[in-house]
């Protein structure tokens, strides 16, 4: 495929109630494809009165009957259409994430035909969790019902990464609607185009009713208006940990119910009983798949001394072979980064590492035979120690930061010797080590003999720095619904109005 093959430049428009409109500013959003910086797309910069409108829309919408009255069972049938209609245009979103954030093809068409499964699960469960839990209080003699509401918030305010754009927004938008709530999306400025698509489509081809999700695409500050907002009733964010503690202020301002899916920095602990071909494997799953561009990356590989020398040879040579290219060739195994800026933050890393005392064992520089300016090398670092930079921060790209060590002591002292939390994992064949891993390491996930598996019903979430409740699984529906607690005195005495009973 060459470089030059797209046509033209789309302009999109906000999507507020139900159709496009434009924006009350004139800035815009050039969307370009990482792979060689052709612009394809302009998107509004939303300003703070465009997320005013978008908010008044989801706002009326959670207040009208057409919503409003929906049973879960209705809900359901709405999540099972957008379900339907990601399945009828899996390809087309598949293709406008991979323009956008230069992402393989072939995982965002794998990302997408799995995508409808988080609509149809949180349509299906939702009915299960709303039918109310009776408590048998100890009053009155047994006279009073007591049982359990779960209601929405209302207006959900939510902010997505550019990593796995829709992904993020269906870990939200599911059981958000699932619960009864509206929505109002503010995407990544690097990837707002299949939001925009997505909502379009949703709009054409289900009976959501107008206002119920609203997508105003622009920078910082329209994420920022909307965690401000007052009338937002419930934020959710996907991001850096940086952005994550702003988020949380605004929201700790206004006392806003908020969820947090932030950064990691997760072990990949190798043990020399491991089968060390799968665990080579699992690392280059870990930090070299997306280019190293998600939040679960194992960033941090910790390597038994007896296995070091081998391990590190046998990474560093699939390190070496591992093809770069378009990311639209479905024979492409590493695409550029998502953007320039993102670029230069990988490589400022890069740099640190060097001038701290890391050895680079392979890559950290741009390959002369990609075109634009957003490849790296698949990069990594030997000889790291645990208080170096590239072993504390997030870098977000494909560099890998092996950590030696003795013990399994060593190594979950090393594992939890960070301010994140996301994930973990361990290869070994021994049990007994697993779980001791696993009952001590400090992580929200934790995979033994894998890494990077995530499903809708299986929920996710930081420890530590790496976020604030959960998504995926039950748990994840639970972030959406509030609890009102219902008394009925059958028992026709009120009795004593200066006592707590
Ligand atoms: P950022 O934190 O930079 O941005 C996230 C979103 O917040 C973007 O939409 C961004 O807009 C917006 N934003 C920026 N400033 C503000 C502000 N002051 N107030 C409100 N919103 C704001 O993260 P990235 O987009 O760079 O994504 C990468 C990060 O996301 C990594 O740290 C990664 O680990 C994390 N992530 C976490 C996941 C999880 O589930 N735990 C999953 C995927 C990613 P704009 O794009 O315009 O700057």
């Amino acid at each position: 495929m060459s470089t030059t093959d797209i046509e033209g430049v789309t302009d999109y428009e906000l999507f507020i109630d139900g159709a496009f409109r434009a924006s009350h500013g004139g800035d815009r959003i050039e969307v370009s494809f990482p792979y060689d910086g052709t612009v394809w797309a302009t998107v509004p910069d939303a300003t703070e009165e465009d997320v005013d409108d978008a908010v008044a829309a989801a706002r009326a919408a959670f207040e009208r009957d057409e919503w409003r009255d929906t049973k879960p069972s209705d809900r359901r049938v709405i999540l099972n259409q957008i379900a339907d209609t990601i399945d009828a245009h899996a390809d087309e979103l598949a293709e406008l994430e991979t323009l956008q954030n230069g992402k393989l093809l072939r995982e965002m068409k794998e990302q997408l035909s799995g995508l409808g499964e988080w609509y149809r699960y949180y349509g299906r469960i939702a009915e299960e969790v709303e039918s109310g839990r009776t408590i048998p209080v100890d009053k009155k003699d047994g006279q009073m019902f007591n049982y359990i509401r779960h209601e929405p918030f209302g207006v959900v305010g939510a902010i997505t990464a550019w990593n796995s754009p829709l992904l993020l927004t269906a870990w939200k938008l599911a059981p958000a609607l699932a619960a009864g709530n509206t929505f109002v999306h503010k995407p990544s400025e690097e990837t707002p185009v299949s939001a925009l698509r997505f909502v379009e489509l949703i709009y054409e081809h289900t009976d959501l009713p107008d206002g119920v999700y609203n997508v105003v695409p622009g920078q910082g500050q329209t994420g920022a208006a909307l965690t401000a907002h007052t009338d937002v009733d419930k934020l959710a964010f996907t991001g850096s940990t940086a952005v994550g503690r702003k988020v949380a202020k605004a929201a700790g301002e206004n006392l806003t119910k908020v969820s947090l899916e932030l950064g990691g920095k997760s072990p990949n602990v190798i043990f020399s009983d491991a089968n060390l071909d799968d665990a080579v494997n699992g690392v280059m799953k870990g930090i070299f798949a997306a280019t190293g561009q998600t939040c679960m990356a194992g960033s941090r590989v910790l390597v038994h001394e007896d296995v070091h020398e081998e391990f590190v040879s046998k990474l560093t040579e699939r390190a070496g072979d591992i093809k770069m290219g378009d990311p639209r060739n479905m024979d492409t195994q590493m695409g550029p980064v998502a953007f320039r800026g993102q670029w230069e933050t990988v490589h400022k890393y890069v740099q640190s590492g060097l001038e701290e005392g890391a050895t680079l064992e392979i890559g950290g520089e741009m390959p002369a035979d990609q075109p634009g300016e957003c490849f790296i090398q698949p990069t990594v670092f030997v000889d790291v120690e645990n208080d170096m930079t590239v072993a504390r921060e997030e870098i977000f790209g494909p560099v890998a930061s092996v950590i030696s060590f003795s013990s399994l002591d060593e190594a979950l002292e090393i594992a939890n010797d960070t301010d994140f939390g996301l994930a973990a994992a361990i290869w070994t064949q021994d049990m007994d080590r697993a779980n001791e891993f696993v009952e001590t390491v400090e992580a929200g996930t934790v995979w033994v003999n894998e890494y990077r598996l995530i499903a809708p019903n299986s929920p996710f979430g930081g420890y530590k720095a790496s976020g604030l409740g959960r998504e995926n699984g039950r748990e994840g529906l639970e972030e959406y619904y509030q609890t009102k607690s219902v008394w009925y005195n059958h028992a026709g005495e009120v009795g004593d109005p200066f006592v707590l009973e």
